[in-house]
């Protein structure tokens, strides 16, 4: 049994391209949340969190996933909020039995109260 490793969520929000088109559509929307035109710098700067969002799922489109015009920039609150109503539509299950989240979206899960003790 392989064991769930520690990285979050999707390879592809790690990758070269993703991680390419997200800072052009950074900079094509000035780092503004598309719904709320609040200004994303990050935390650092005392901001929200930018974060680049598919505007059709990469769920249903996925030949969209790198296509600069199906992406827009939300706010952390924005995509949380748009994160939990796509959820709730349609529910979606991973192979290990639970929901798929995007990285970053959602607090840490619980500890497996299920997990064996000598996992590691
Ligand atoms: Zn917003």
């Amino acid at each position: 049994m392989s064991r769930r490793s520690q990285k979050r969520g999707d390879p592809f929000y790690t990758s070269k391209p993703w991680r390419e088109i997200r800072a052009q559509r950074l900079k094509i929307d000035n780092y503004r949340c598309q719904m709320c035109g609040c200004l994303c710098l990050g935390k650092k700067r005392g901001m929200p969190s930018p974060h680049v969002d598919h505007i059709k799922t990469r769920r249903e489109h996925p030949e969209l996933s790198l296509d600069i015009n199906n992406l827009r920039t939300l706010c952390e609150s924005h995509h949380n909020q748009r994160t939990r109503l796509d959820q709730l539509s349609k529910p979606q299950i991973g192979v290990d039995g639970y929901p798929i989240e995007e990285p970053g979206s959602l607090p840490p899960r619980h500890t497996d109260p299920f997990k064996l003790p000598n996992e590691d």
